[in-house]
């Protein structure tokens, strides 16, 4: 059944013939899941990977399920992430609503483009292909209990069309009485017994049965819109678009999408499809959900949401560095074929590849998340760090010495996997502790230790300039040649000036909160 030009058996020549448009197409109907995002992020790749152009299209069509503010949310995301669609947004942001060069096909709001729908969904029926269907919400629920009473699926379909309310056996007067009259919807017409084959670059050829398919709804009256369905095929082919990379979610409409564009004979110019694999629960059993994230403690948006059932965790106010972010969704079922893990976005758009994409899906790890993030962190300038590590300061209402920040992220840097955690880090530089770890009281605070702490105090008082390295060897030579024990006499150290047993080593501490500060410590203690 399958025409010749149709056929996906040499998609790589198509390539080569097609210009690449690839299209983001989320539904605003709340915030946009990582998994979205990692759509977006593929597009986006392969898009530039291919000198081709990366669309964003909002899909409204479903005015039951807007979220006002989704949208934005999602243009937000995304230049979060450094992933910026070339063709519907605007430099400012907004979606793009009248046609110009760089935005041939404004606009990309599909409820902007309301009225070119209604005549594609009409040739469908004026040529067979589609059919009017007055049904009653009422009637069909009624039809779809029964059978699932019966332990089967109510399908509107090519086995059960002839017996419900369409126009397949109506007179073309009743039809048009009732179309005046009554609600209606356009439904699509699938073929009977037929077996609809098509190729994914994923997964390979899929066959499925045709009997098994719904009669979609096309068009609705009640609101003069056409569902997800048609608006996407339509949109798909308006806008030229050469591959569809979405979610695994969407395979079931492919069989019904790929009838749709033999029925408008878009063959042709039919794009490619792709379908990822879903991104998994961290014990790999079932789609990532925002419920696994506030369970375990991490969150599966972009940027947080606020909605009046409460706040929902973003990755951006956690603390996570966009790159990091980014380079882990890459990572999360596509590989480069090496070892190689760390990955910049500009790199990614030269390793990428659709042939790497696996099929199975891809396990969310929160250590992995973290260590992602920490490896990121080691690579930042330790000024910008230390400009964030100002901010968090002041927001905690610690008071600081600025020109202390610098050399106190050269010393944490390497422990934190945030910049937020800079502050647990550090709290012994901007305060003298408050409480003294009693283990550590008990092993090193004995009782010839008061008398060995002012011996090092009044050492410590002669070192000039009190740096790190005027401080190391010195001290430890004075210990040594005092013959007590080195492991006893520091670690009571780090008890006076840390108060337990953390932090980089001590002349790099004591250096950083100078002598007067290291002196009233020890003093304190006596
Ligand atoms: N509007 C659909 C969504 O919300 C788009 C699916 C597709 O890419 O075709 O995910």
């Amino acid at each position: 059944m399958i025409k010749k030009k149709s056929c996906y058996l040499c998609p790589k020549d198509k390539n080569i013939m097609k210009r690449v448009r690839v299209r983001f197409a989320p539904s605003p109907t709340g915030p946009l899941h990582m998994g979205g995002v990692r759509t977006a992020l593929y597009n986006y790749l392969f898009a530039k990977q291919h000198h081709g152009d990366f669309i964003l299209r909002i899909e409204d069509t479903d005015s039951q399920r807007y979220v006002a503010g989704a949208e934005e949310y999602i243009i937000e995301s995304l230049r979060w992430c450094g992933i910026f669609p070339n063709e519907g947004v605007l430099e400012n942001g907004e979606m793009a609503v009248e046609p110009s060069p760089n935005h041939p096909h404004a606009p990309y709001r599909q409820s902007q483009r309301k009225s070119l729908y209604r005549a594609y969904a009409q040739q469908l029926v004026a040529q067979g292909d589609a059919y009017y269907a007055f049904d009653s919400a009422e009637s069909l629920e009624a039809l779809r209990q029964s059978a699932e009473s019966k332990g089967e699926a109510f399908v509107y379909g090519p086995t059960s069309r002839a017996t419900l309310d369409n126009s397949l056996a109506m007179e073309p007067h009743e039809v048009a009485k009732r179309l005046e009259e009554e609600r209606w919807v356009i439904r699509f017409k699938i073929p009977q017994d037929h077996e609809v084959v098509f190729q994914d670059l994923i997964r390979g050829e899929i066959k499925v049965q045709s009997n098994t398919l719904d009669d979609k709804v096309l068009w609705k009256s009640i609101d003069g819109l056409p569902t997800y369905h048609l608006a996407n095929v339509v949109d798909d082919h308006l806008m030229e678009i050469s591959h569809v990379i979405r979610g695994e979610e969407w395979l079931p409409s492919l069989p019904l999408h790929i009838l749709l564009y033999r029925a408008f004979q878009w063959q042709d110019t039919q794009p490619l499809f792709a379908h990822l694999s879903l991104l998994l629960k961290p014990d790999g059993k079932g789609k990532l959900s925002k419920r696994d994230g506030d369970r375990l403690g991490f969150p599966v948006f972009p940027l947080e949401w606020k909605s009046p059932e409460g706040v929902s965790k973003g990755y951006r106010e956690e603390g996570y560095f966009p790159d990091a972010f980014v380079n882990m969704l890459a990572l999360m079922g596509w590989n480069p074929g090496t070892e190689q893990e760390l990955i910049s976005l500009d790199e990614l758009t030269h390793l990428f590849s659709l042939e790497r994409v696996v099929k199975s899906g891809a396990r969310f790890n929160l250590e992995k998340a973290h260590w992602f993030n920490q490896q990121y962190l080691r690579t930042k300038e330790n000024t910008q760090l230390a400009q964030e590590f100002a901010q968090l300061l002041t927001e905690a209402g610690i008071t600081f010495d600025p020109s202390k920040l610098l050399p106190i992220v050269e010393l944490i840097k390497e422990r934190a996997l945030f910049v937020k955690d800079f502050i647990d880090l550090s709290d012994y530089f901007f305060t003298a502790p408050t409480q003294y770890d009693e283990k550590l009281l008990a092993k090193h605070w004995k009782e010839d230790m008061p008398q060995k702490m002012v011996a090092v105090k009044n050492f410590l008082f002669n070192i000039e300039p009190f740096t790190a390295e005027m401080i190391e060897h010195p001290l430890a030579q004075f210990i040594q040649a005092s013959e007590w024990g080195m492991g006893g006499v520091m670690n009571a150290l780090r008890l006076c000036i840390v108060g337990a047993a953390k932090g980089p080593g001590m002349a790099a501490i004591m250096s950083v909160i100078g002598k007067e500060e290291t002196l009233r410590r020890i003093e304190r203690m006596l």
